[in-house]
């Protein structure tokens, strides 16, 4: 795998240990995992895991890409591909589960779950939508997560989507 080659330069990766845990987002620009502690991107060439996970997390994201760009770059296709991100039952995410299930054998790992956090009817969820367990904070981070199923629910004033969005129309 050519991928990272190019990469950010070493200060921009994550040098944490494995014990910190990962954020799994779809949508990031360098890398799906994300350090939750310094919150910088983890480098999949540095992961112990086998090719054919690595080869299943880069089509995934390149998938999940796919949607995003539907969603935030156009808006023909804006609703539809909403629609499939934010199913939490859909193709899409439940395949990242089971990839953020996988990489957790490595390091602890959480899934993003997308949410249009520019609609002003967004309520970051008080229970997980999967167990019903509270939602709680984790590290210094402004989303919240449930432990038990391993995911993780933008905070209102989570704005990474929105940022990218302006960035793009720069
Ligand atoms: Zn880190
Ligand atoms: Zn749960």
């Amino acid at each position: 795998m050519e991928t990272n080659s190019m990469g950010p330069g070493q200060d921009k990766i994550c040098r944490c240990s494995k014990d910190e845990p990962a954020l799994l987002h779809g949508a990031l620009p360098e890398s799906p995992f994300n350090c939750m502690q310094c919150k910088k991107p983890i480098l999949l060439n540095d992961a112990i895991i086998s090719n054919e996970l690595k080869h299943a997390i880069l089509k995934w994201a390149k998938t999940y890409n796919s949607l995003f760009a539907l969603w935030s770059d156009t808006t023909e296709y804006r609703e539809w591909a909403k629609q499939k991100l934010q199913d939490e039952t859909g193709s899409i995410n439940l395949e990242g589960l089971q990839i953020a299930q996988q990489y957790n054998v490595m390091r602890k790992t959480y899934y993003w779950m997308f949410q249009d956090n520019s609609d002003k009817d967004y309520v970051q969820p008080q229970q997980c939508p999967f167990c019903g367990a509270t939602m709680v904070s984790i590290l210094n981070n402004d989303f919240k997560v449930c432990h038990g199923c391993r995911v993780a629910y933008p905070n209102k004033q989570t704005s990474n989507d929105e940022n990218r969005l302006n960035l793009r129309l720069l």
